[in-house]
């Protein structure tokens, strides 16, 4: 049964959807935003037992782009945020099946066990490596091996990238992945020169990068966010519905549910629902295998606690990485309670352990009990663990993170084109410029602000009919850009795992 025409449909609730449907909303826009699961925040997943509180999906989020800090001021969390601790600045990485601080000076660079001699002295030649052929991609791994050798690609680069998009460097492509050391490189010719005088280049723009942007969450984890969001939007937002169907008819565009049961008609629609099983979109992107190739592995997450004096490491850190040259079943783990306060019951720590990703897909996907057995069998080798856990909670994600492959320029190209060739047609999520959390925030702002443009634009030009929106009929003779007629609204918004 149709029902009014919206301004705009979002399909999906995660993090992405949610900011896209704040922003509009704002805007004085009509908006219906559909999400599959029974609860918003997709990935964004907190739960609180015996005086623990676990995160299954993302723990911790940089300030690196001030839509985060306008978002979380304009809900209403600001007062709730809190920040990571001093002692999370030292972070840790496995090498002979022991935990070795990275080092975060010259001088601790120098003297670190961490990386031999002869690869700290091959550091020496980087500035003079030659870029290659601009028109090469290549993988994260073939860069790090080419500019700083394999032992920095090994115990340096090989287990952030499994921290940070549970990948594999050979697979990733440096210049989706990492784009900022191939502008680096393309910029000065060089990974160390560009540190030095980029470093003061940003210090003199106040720039926050991702190593000086403080990180936080808030004191009842980071579910708070999609649920304030949602508690914004009220009944904008309708959960436990299954989008099965996207199609442009009739000058409008209708959106259906899987057993056709529910429909909406709109002006457009905002995909955000991530590109895991993108069949939906199979008569909408040109290039659709480009999407259907995009690879999400699968991940278990596995949030532990004990007594404190049952673990033997300090835990004075963020965490601890483990590179896959050391051949242990974790990816590494964070240190939950010393990251960040309210995390474990007084007495007792937590640990938050990852487990598969692209290394090693298959140990994700094993019984409960053998996971959690390699978890504890890696914990008790790394951190002195000597007791069984007092708190335990396990999360499958079947498919995590989205791999921004060699070659992930064809979705980038396939989903261009699919929204010049419909319009009103939109993407957003994680799968599009970062798979942080703030990317995901930033990227979901300028969609929002995109669609608003085009809504105002049109509207502008198009009389009012029986079945244009509410917007359509406020703004039939108002210039594109003026302020919308809703005295609450807003302008439009100026427009990592271990
Ligand atoms: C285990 C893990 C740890 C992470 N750690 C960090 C971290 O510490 N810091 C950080 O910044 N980032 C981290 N990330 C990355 C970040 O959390 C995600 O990239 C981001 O939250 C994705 O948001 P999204 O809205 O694009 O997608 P999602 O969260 O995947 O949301 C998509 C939503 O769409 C819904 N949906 C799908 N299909 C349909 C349909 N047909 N109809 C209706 N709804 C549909 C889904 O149910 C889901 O709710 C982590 C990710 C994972 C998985």
């Amino acid at each position: 049964m149709m029902r009014q025409t919206y301004d705009t449909i979002i399909i999906g609730g995660g993090i992405a959807g949610l900011t896209a449907a704040l922003r509009l909303k704002e805007q004085g826009l009509s908006v219906k935003l559909v999400e599959a699961s029974g609860r918003v925040g997709g990935v964004l997943r907190t739960m609180h037992r015996d005086g623990f509180l676990a995160e299954s999906g993302p723990n911790s989020i940089l300030e690196t782009h001030e839509e985060v800090t306008r978002l979380i001021d304009d809900i209403g969390l600001a007062d709730e945020r809190i920040y990571a601790s001093d002692t999370a600045r030292n972070r840790f990485v496995v090498r002979n099946n022991t935990l070795v601080a990275l080092p975060m000076s010259l001088g601790s660079f120098v003297s670190t066990p961490l990386f031999s001699s002869s690869a700290k002295l091959r550091l020496l030649a980087e500035p003079f490596i030659r870029r290659v052929d601009p028109r090469t991609e290549e993988s994260v791994a073939d860069f790090v091996r080419r500019r700083i050798g394999q032992e920095f690609l090994d115990y340096a680069i090989d287990p952030f990238v499994s921290g940070v998009y549970a990948g594999r460097p050979e697979n990733l492509s440096v210049k989706y992945a990492f784009p900022g050391l191939v502008r680096i490189e393309e910029r000065y010719g060089s990974l160390i020169a560009g540190q030095i005088l980029g470093a003061r280049e940003r210090r003199r723009r106040a720039e926050k990068t991702k190593r000086t942007a403080r990180m936080f969450t808030f004191v009842d984890g980071l579910a708070r966010l999609p649920e304030a969001i949602a508690s914004k939007l009220g009944s904008i937002v309708r959960t436990g519905l299954t989008i099965g169907r996207i199609e442009y008819r009739s000058g409008v565009w209708q959106v259906a549910d899987l057993d056709e049961k529910e429909a909406w008609t709109a002006r457009s629609v905002i995909f955000a629902a991530g590109i895991r099983d993108p069949n939906l979109l199979r008569d909408l992107v040109p290039d659709f295998e480009s999407l259907a190739a995009v690879k999400y592995p699968p991940l278990s997450v596995v949030s532990l606690g004990f007594r404190r004096e049952d673990v033997a490491h300090a835990l004075n850190g963020f965490g601890v990485l483990v590179p896959s040259v050391e051949n242990r079943s974790i990816l590494g783990a964070l240190f939950s309670s010393t990251l960040f306060r309210g995390r474990a019951p007084e007495g007792c720590v937590l640990i938050t352990t990852f487990v598969g990703g692209a290394r090693q897909p298959e140990l994700a996907r094993r019984e409960d009990a053998d996971i959690r057995r390699l978890v504890l069998k890696d914990l008790t080798a790394l951190l002195g663990v000597s007791s069984a856990p007092v708190f335990e909670h396990l999360v499958r994600w079947r498919a995590s993170i989205p791999q921004y492959e060699v070659g992930y320029g064809r979705v980038h190209a396939a989903i261009d084109a699919a929204e010049k060739a419909h319009e009103g047609l939109y993407f957003t999520g994680n799968y599009r410029d970062g798979i942080s959390v703030p990317d995901t925030i930033k990227h979901a702002t300028e969609t929002a602000a995109r669609v608003s443009k085009m809504l105002l634009r049109s509207a502008a030009m198009e009389p009012a009919t029986a079945q244009t929106s509410a917007l359509a009929a406020d703004r039939a003779t108002a210039p594109a850009g003026t302020p919308a007629p809703d005295p609450a609204a807003k302008p439009a918004a100026g427009v990592p795992l271990p």
